[in-house]
């Protein structure tokens, strides 16, 4: 059985991991300590040569994007730390964040300084109050320490609660207290970010795993991984699943042996379709169990890898039903701004209900997939082609599903209403 590799969670179980003595404990601040000693190029450098990429979803090397920032230039930079999560499903920054602030606060020191920067902003949901609650103790503790404040200035924002605010710009915007709705790019955020200025967005994560990388070297977490994913990452294991929640392991590891380390698919049932991602990345199968959760291997077999959240869904689950939910949250939470996002996911839905009520023909699942084709590609951001993903991968897998709602005029896993009931106890 593959091992854990606990770098991130290593101190997740002990009672006072959150704390700032928790932290020091082990070793807490020595590698900012060690950073602020160096060259900021030569941070940068050990983070290029680490092979950290983002763990926000796109996978972009973290510390080439902080080599982009122009250094000599006289302007003031900015770090912007990404910890909107909010894509369905996905939750290991909040998780984080409750056991180990203070993790990230050092990591934004260490990645302030690499890239000159005095400011760091930390945009948080406005839902998760207790983990807002506790990131502002961690930065109230260390300021108190001595920490922060000495050339560094560490700012907690508390967003208003909206998906969008996850897309970088549309991030940058709310934090001008603009309405968060994304920027035409170029200029990209690394030549005119935050009040125009040079600036970097990471997310929580990535900053997380500087500290650790700077006590250790770049060769040891080039060890972990694969040969272009390196390191560890958190999976987050959600749904019909024994023992749900976070799963350190370094990248390349499978759904099948993460199913193995939290007791398989709940008791007495199997496995039927999954996201390696979270909602907006293409579903996988039981026919992918065995596929590397790496952002190639995700990839190469029609999906990605996304936030890693991995939500199991056994063969209970009506798909169309659960693609209907996410799709009325991507209509919900499109910004506006541009018409294919902004009219279609309304549309996607209007037809899904009637697909998943088995309402209409077969006709309207071609419409459906036409109209998937005239938002993918042509939306101003990813929220657009992202709505389109479970509905596409679902109708390639699931097609025989859709069309029994059609043939039942019903959902098959409608109890009350189906002839043909396929779900729970059948
Ligand atoms: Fe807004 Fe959707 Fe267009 Fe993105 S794709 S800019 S969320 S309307």
């Amino acid at each position: 059985m593959t091992k854990l590799a606990p770098v991130l969670s290593a101190h997740w179980d002990e009672k006072d991991s959150f704390t700032l003595e928790g932290y020091k404990r082990h070793g807490g601040y020595k590698a900012a300590e060690k950073a602020l000693a160096m060259d900021p190029d030569a941070v940068i450098q050990l983070v290029k040569d680490s092979g950290l990429r983002g763990r926000g979803g796109a996978g972009f090397p973290t510390g080439m994007k902080w080599g982009f920032i122009p250094q000599g230039d006289n302007k003031d930079h900015y770090l912007v730390v990404n910890a909107d999560e909010s894509e369905p499903g996905t939750c290991k920054d909040m998780p984080l964040l409750m056991a180990n602030p203070h993790v990230l606060v050092e990591g934004c020191i260490i990645a302030c300084h690499a890239i000159r920067a005095k400011h760091a902003f930390i945009y948080i949901r406005g839902e998760v109050t207790h983990v807002a609650r506790r990131m502002n103790q961690a930065i109230a503790d260390a300021y108190a320490a001595g920490i922060l404040g000495n050339g560094i200035d560490v700012v907690l924002h508390v967003g208003a609660g909206a998906y969008i605010c996850g897309e970088e710009t549309a991030l940058l915007d709310s934090l001008e207290g603009f309405r968060g709705q994304p920027r035409l790019r170029p200029p990209f955020p690394a030549i005119a970010g935050l009040y125009a200025r040079p600036t970097v967005v990471n997310n929580v994560e990535s900053i997380s795993a500087v500290p650790a990388i700077v006590m250790n070297g770049a060769e040891w977490y080039q060890s972990m991984g694969t040969e272009k994913s390196k390191g560890t990452t958190l999976y987050s294991l959600s749904g019909h699943v024994a023992n749900p929640g976070q799963f350190e392991a370094p990248l390349g590891i499978t759904l099948r042996e993460i199913l193995e380390l939290a007791g398989g698919v709940r008791p007495g049932h199997k496995l039927k379709f999954w996201t390696p991602g979270g909602s907006s990345t293409p579903l996988f199968t039981d026919a992918h169990l065995d596929v590397p959760l790496d952002y190639e291997g995700v990839a190469a077999a029609g999906s990605m890898l996304g936030t890693k959240a991995l939500q199991i869904f056994d063969e209970t689950t009506c798909v169309v039903r659960a693609v209907l939910r996410w799709t009325e949250f991507y209509k919900h939470e499109s910004c506006g701004k541009c018409t294919p996002c902004r009219e279609g996911t309304w549309w996607l839905v209007q037809i899904l209900r009637d697909l998943e009520e088995g309402k209409g023909t077969e006709a309207d699942l071609a419409k459906l997939l036409d109209l998937c084709d005239n938002i993918m590609g042509r939306s101003f951001c990813a929220l657009g082609d992202g709505a389109t993903s479970p509905i596409t991968s679902s109708i390639k897998y699931f097609r025989d599903e859709y069309i029994a709602h059609l043939t039942n005029g019903a959902c098959p896993f409608d109890p009350v209403a189906s002839t043909l009931f396929v779900g729970a106890g059948a």
